[in-house]
């Protein structure tokens, strides 16, 4: 009641959720008393979060930002909401987004911008940008996001929380609606690694309706919490480092790598020679796999479909030109031309090769170290608008994310401190595939 409180005197000027039900989280919060009265109850049971209007949950709207799914409701609960509900998790509401999670500053959302908590002039960041600036402004103390070349990180550092993407395969795609895949990956967002680790404990497990969900034994991913730092290799790769970052960033990463090495952790210098590839391989591959995955909202299954139309063509046309937002639309242009007969080989096919060179590049650079480290973006948070008239620098903004979807590693986004006019700034942690306890512990040991 509490929570429920703050959004609703908070939540108008940051707009950071677009679904509340007070009755609904009232009754979640009860079966969890029920869970703790059967002594059922394990370490979240009780605990509010919200969800990104991503995964399909019964009772609520899975909007994903778009017009397209304004009335759509899922019959069904996605694989990571059945784990939050079987711990007792209850849900706030549903939080903001960029559109079909395209966008890294919330602004693409059919259902208004969100604001950034820290400076309401600012975005809070995307697509999760609802999520961290709910936790940011302290309307959540935690919440899901998912990330396809950044979108739990990115939001994250902006807002000065902490968040999570896990090893590609770890949490459970069913029911989160595709962007793009072969990238796309849920985990968790809250203020802290801890607080991180915990609710990874919940999201993480084999689903067998999703195809490349991983098969591996079970693991508690708050175990190396209290391992000292001594003796860790911390690697700084050139080229998260050249020109293109803001002063305000350098000076808060360099800070926090102090802080780093006086707890006992050394840095050594690597190379990830192709990150520079990272965004236009990206790109490429999301738009591809975002051209194929929207496909199926057409005006005849489900979603919004145009009130007048002549054919069913003219359906089809109607619905999607009606239905879709610019940025979208600029994706699905961008899919279909790349994966097209006589251009496949030059860009999808290249992209790919790409992709698995940068993913050799980060496994050349881990035999060097456990960990790496960087900043999560080269700027603080945009302000509102910045990007309007030039989407390609919203996309080079995602210089240091994209690369480890493209590998499948796990990351994370910490604080890192305040640059310019009070904004924070994220230190971005790498790690090894499957390697999320260690990356969470020295992120713990930082904070
Ligand atoms: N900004 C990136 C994009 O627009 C990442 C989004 C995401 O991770 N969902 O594709």
């Amino acid at each position: 009641q509490d929570y429920l409180a703050k959004i609703r005197a908070a939540n108008p000027a940051i707009n950071a959720y677009v679904e509340t039900n007070e009755d609904a989280t009232l009754a979640e919060a009860r079966a969890a008393d029920a869970l703790r009265a059967e002594g059922r109850a394990g370490p979240l049971t009780g605990v509010p979060l919200a969800h990104k209007d991503i995964f399909c949950q019964t009772g609520w709207h899975a909007r994903c930002g778009s017009k397209m799914l304004e009335s759509f409701a899922a019959p069904y609960d996605a694989g990571l909401i059945e784990r939050s509900r079987a711990a007792g998790l209850v849900t706030l509401g549903r939080t903001n987004m960029d559109e079909f999670a395209m966008g890294s500053t919330n602004e693409s959302s059919f259902y208004g911008a969100v604001r950034n908590p820290w400076n309401t002039g600012h975005v809070p960041g995307g697509s999760s940008g609802g999520s961290a600036a709910a936790i940011a402004a302290g309307l959540a103390p935690a919440a899901s996001g998912t990330d396809t070349g950044g979108s739990i990180r990115q939001p994250a550092a902006f807002c000065g929380i902490s968040g999570i993407k896990p090893t590609y395969g770890i949490v459970s795609r069913w029911g989160m609606i595709a962007y793009a895949s072969s990238l796309d990956q849920g985990g968790p967002m809250a203020r802290t690694a801890e607080d991180c680790a915990l609710l990874l404990n919940t999201f993480a497990g084999f689903d067998e309706r999703d195809s490349t969900s991983l098969q591996r034994p079970a693991e508690d991913y708050t175990r190396a919490l209290a391992q000292p730092l001594a003796g860790l290799r911390i690697g700084l790769p050139k080229e998260f480092f050249g020109d293109g970052m803001a002063d305000d960033v350098r000076a808060a990463v360099d800070a926090a790598l102090a802080t780093f090495r006086s707890l006992g952790a050394v840095t050594v210098d690597v190379s990830l020679p192709r990150a520079g590839m990272s965004v236009p391989a990206y790109y490429v591959i999301a738009p591809a796999e975002a051209s194929s995955n929207l496909s199926r909202y057409d005006g005849v299954r489900y979603g919004y479909r145009a009130p007048e139309y002549g054919n069913l063509d003219d359906m089809y046309v109607k619905t999607r030109a009606q239905g879709f937002g610019a940025e979208v639309k600029r994706r699905i242009l961008i899919g279909a031309y790349v994966l097209s007969h006589g251009y496949y080989d030059a860009y999808y096919l290249q992209a790919q090769k790409v992709r698995r060179l940068i993913a050799q590049d980060y496994e050349a650079a881990f035999a060097q170290c456990d960990l790496i480290m960087g900043p999560t973006t080269p700027n603080t948070a945009y302000r509102i608008g910045q990007n309007d008239e030039d989407p390609m620098a919203m996309y080079l903004g995602d210089i240091y994310t994209t690369s480890v979807n493209l590998a499948g590693l796990p990351g994370m986004s910490i604080p890192a401190g305040f640059g310019a006019g009070g904004l924070p700034v994220g230190l971005q942690i790498v790690g090894r595939w499957f390697d999320e306890a260690r990356m969470l512990g020295a992120a713990h040991q930082f904070q």
